[in-house]
């Protein structure tokens, strides 16, 4: 490992740097590009409109806050992958929204919540957890109970079902969870093959997964098990896209995201 107490102290620096700046100065906006805030008030009112909605992948049913593309993929690509946290306010709250409507009619105390785990090499890229920055901005901390088994292949090309193949075995539990329920929290729901295999590898270590929250979906043209890739990435292909490093395979696709 190379991270240690120095680098971490510089990533933190480096994003206390980043949110002084736009507090500071007229930043664009993460979602339409305008020179004003970190997002203005019509994209803000983009990502905090909609009330959240059910998308089904895989057996799973999750409220998703947003529908991904336009303005709600350029916010997110640029706050997970052109290091623009200072857009995280609007994207929280948004996430929040959903994690309230998973949530509805379950005694809260009971349970926890668990995340993707981020490849090394995406925490080094980023310097930050995106969706675990979003929780702590709603004050939310996730159990760290996952880990990657092995890194992935390449999913661009692959259709619905050789991912979801592929996707297998690629999280574990760090240990037991015998009696354990979660909610299970990720920022961009496409084919909701990385979404079933925490599910999958939570129940393999005796949990249960009791609610599934997302930022963001993808609508799906066509039956998931026929959605290809490659019409995921025609229907993402927009200014600031994806960046598709956290994920263990979705989406699948990698887009060059320009740095600010
Ligand atoms: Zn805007």
């Amino acid at each position: 490992m190379t991270t240690g107490p120095a680098p971490r102290l510089a990533r933190a620096a480096r994003r206390a740097v980043l949110d002084a700046v736009g507090v500071l100065l007229p930043a664009d906006c993460v979602g339409c590009g305008a020179v004003d805030r970190a997002v203005c008030e019509p994209c803000r009112t983009a990502l905090l409109g909609p009330s959240p909605h059910v998308a089904l992948r895989h057996g799973l049913r999750a409220w998703a806050a947003l529908e991904y593309g336009g303005v709600v993929a350029s916010s997110i690509g640029a706050f997970k992958d052109g290091a623009r946290t200072d857009a995280a306010g609007p994207l929280s709250r948004a996430l929040g929204a959903a994690i309230a409507a998973a949530l509805h009619g379950l005694p809260p105390s009971s349970v926890e919540v668990c995340t993707i785990p981020s490849t090394a090499a995406a925490m080094r890229a980023r310097g930050y957890a995106p969706v675990e920055l979003l929780l702590a901005r709603g004050g939310i901390r996730a159990s760290k109970v996952l880990r990657l088994t092995r890194s992935r292949d390449d999913q661009a090309g692959l259709g619905a079902a050789a991912r979801r193949a592929n996707a297998e075995g690629a999280l574990e539990a760090r240990r037991p969870l015998d009696g354990r329920r979660f909610l299970l929290v990720d920022d961009v729901l496409t084919t909701g093959a990385t979404l079933a295999e925490a599910a999958r590898a939570l129940g393999a270590a005796g949990a249960a997964v009791v609610a599934v929250a997302v930022l963001a979906e993808t609508p799906l043209r066509r039956p998931e098990h026929s959605a290809s890739s490659r019409e995921t990435l025609r229907d993402n292909d927009i200014r600031g896209g994806y960046g598709g490093m956290t994920g263990v395979v979705d989406p699948p696709f990698q887009t060059r995201v320009t740095r600010r």
